[in-house]
């Protein structure tokens, strides 16, 4: 292996989307091999990553060159060009590279790389569009719909249950949700338990189904 045998992940297309995602990897320490066909965002890469390489991706040749053919984990971050990104991921996928990634910038690109055979296809436009829906409607800090059905929302804590043990709110039957921690002041974040008692000022983690972790966060 070229670049750290295990921790380590190349990442194809360095646009806003593939740089943001290659600085955070390398932030959490992993090894980042970062490839565009653009000099200029190689240049600007440059010693941010493991390792930055002009390359055109859609040539199997070039791949093999630079040992992306020996990566467990390969992200394509191409999303405007559409026929590069299925050229770039047909020839992961006949390298055999075990886990493909692929940021995609609408449904009909999406399913096409979903017909090919990637492991992993994001919708960042999309899946954001609809997280910042639910943050503009409601009382919510922030949200996150952990499947289709179930999420998690960050919410200051709603009058009705301070002052008392969440054991004592009835919260699981009334509202169908759960109080999974809290953070108040400057603290950090705690779990919560049914002895827990919130104060004015707490903000919590409610998780549940949706529809009612969505109605709960506009209590007050
Ligand atoms: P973003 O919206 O994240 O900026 P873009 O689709 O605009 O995404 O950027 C994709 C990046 O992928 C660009 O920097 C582009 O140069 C790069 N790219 C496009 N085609 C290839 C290719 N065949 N090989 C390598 N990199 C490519």
């Amino acid at each position: 292996r070229r670049i750290a045998e295990a921790d380590s992940v190349a990442v194809i297309g360095l646009g806003r989307f593939g740089s943001s995602l290659a600085l955070e990897l390398m932030a959490g320490g992993t090894d980042v091999l970062g490839i565009d066909v653009d000099e200029d965002l190689v240049q600007a890469l440059n010693g941010r990553l493991t390792q930055v390489v002009r390359a055109d991706s859609t040539k199997e040749e070039a791949l093999r060159q630079l040992a992306v053919d020996e990566f467990d984990r390969v992200v394509v971050a191409i999303g405007d060009d559409i026929s590069a990104s299925i050229l770039t991921c047909s020839v992961l996928l006949s390298l055999n590279i075990p886990i493909i990634w692929a940021k995609v910038g609408d449904d009909r690109h999406g399913l096409i790389l979903e017909q090919l055979g990637v492991h992993h296809v994001i919708y960042p436009e999309k899946d954001m569009g609809r997280k910042v829906a639910h943050l503009v409607r409601g009382a919510a800090l922030d949200y996150i719909e952990v499947d289709q059905g179930y999420a998690l929302v960050k919410i200051a804590a709603p009058t009705v249950l301070l002052g008392q043990r969440l054991g004592d709110t009835g919260l699981r039957k009334t509202h169908g949700v759960t109080i999974a921690a809290f953070k108040r002041d400057d603290q950090a974040w705690q779990n919560a338990d049914a002895d827990t008692v919130l104060h004015a000022g707490d903000t919590v983690l409610v998780v549940g189904p949706t529809p009612r972790a969505e109605s709960f966060a506009q209590l007050r």
